[in-house]
């Protein structure tokens, strides 16, 4: 078997989930590690949650694990949480730290500020995910103003009490869908309000315009990252969507002849959680497996920082 690997430039982490990880890491240097709860993993990467672990942190789904909660630290997850929990939070005297991504904020702000205006808030967006939850969780006001939707189909289905609404979206959905869900909406809610294309962040619209030049490139592209990773599932999308077979895996493990069958040319890229080492990894087992030329591909990635929250940088 011999093939080129094609190696993005632009992969792995994002601003929001470095500052994540240095979130936890600092909080276990600050606090200790009896002290340190993440509610929801910190960011969706098996292995970086399993490394947080291993260095003390606790990850809990409910804020009512964590025993003895007076003084114990919580940290919100880079996804966000609704203002409710924040609320329970306080109530509990649990020390909050704030993971937030600045980019999911905005749109919380946003969403936060309709509600005042009295304003339905249409969110495009995958119903059940952190993220989503979350930015439903600004909006205090009455529950049926808030309508989580994701293709133009349901757009169609979709009605609005009044004509006073706005829309936002979740940060990491396809760039394509999302204009198509956009468009229908504002078709046929011609009064509504929202970003002139969508909230998608830069991590995830550079690593979308990445794959694309790797799927042109390439046969087959393989992406890490996790299957609960919204940013990284549509990142394998993203290559299907264009005729290229294309593969989500955890890790080096997940690479099997079968996969590399016919290719001769093999993208790799990288969701914005998943660790450079998986990538080095995994160009190491194409390396044993015949594709040791690896070109990069695409534009220099650029690296942006995000400041920790007060109180821990
Ligand atoms: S993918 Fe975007 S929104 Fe999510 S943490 Fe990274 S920069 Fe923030």
């Amino acid at each position: 078997m011999s093939f080129k690997v094609y190696l993005a430039r632009t992969r792995g982490f994002c601003a929001g989930v470095e500052r994540a990880i240095a979130v936890v890491n600092r909080a276990l240097e600050k606090y200790g590690t009896q002290k340190v709860y993440v509610l929801h993993e910190v960011v969706h990467n098996k292995h970086v949650v399993a490394d947080l672990a291993s260095r003390g942190a606790h990850f809990v789904e409910h804020l009512s694990q964590i025993p003895n909660p007076e003084d114990k630290v919580v940290i919100f997850s880079a996804h966000g949480v609704g203002t409710k929990t924040v609320e329970a939070a306080n109530a509990l005297k649990l020390i909050v730290i704030d993971a937030t991504c600045p980019l999911v904020n905005r749109v919380h702000f946003k969403v936060s500020r309709a509600a005042k205006e009295q304003k339905e808030v249409v969110i495009i967006g995958h119903t059940g995910h952190q993220e989503v939850v979350g930015t439903v969780g600004q909006y205090d006001g009455p529950e049926d103003k808030v309508h989580v939707i994701l293709t133009p189909q349901d757009v169609e289905k979709l009605d609005l009490v009044s004509n006073k609404a706005i829309f936002a979206t979740q940060t990491t959905l396809s760039i394509d869908e999302t204009a198509l869900t956009v468009k229908a909406l504002k078709e046929k809610f011609s009064f509504i309000e929202g970003p002139k294309n969508d909230d998608t962040c830069f991590a995830t619209q550079n690593r979308q315009a990445a794959v694309k030049t790797l799927a042109q490139e390439c046969d087959l592209v393989i992406v890490a990252g996790s299957k609960n990773s919204s940013n990284s599932k549509r990142l394998s999308e993203v290559a299907s969507s264009m005729g290229v077979r294309s593969y989500l895996i955890d890790d080096c493990e997940g690479i099997s002849d079968e996969m590399l069958a016919g290719a001769t040319k093999v993208g790799v890229t990288a969701g914005a959680s998943v660790p450079e080492y998986i990538v080095q990894d995994i160009l190491k087992v194409l390396a044993q497996k015949g594709g040791s030329e690896v070109i990069l591909t695409g534009d220099e990635q650029i690296h942006r920082v995000f400041p920790l929250p007060d109180g821990l940088d």
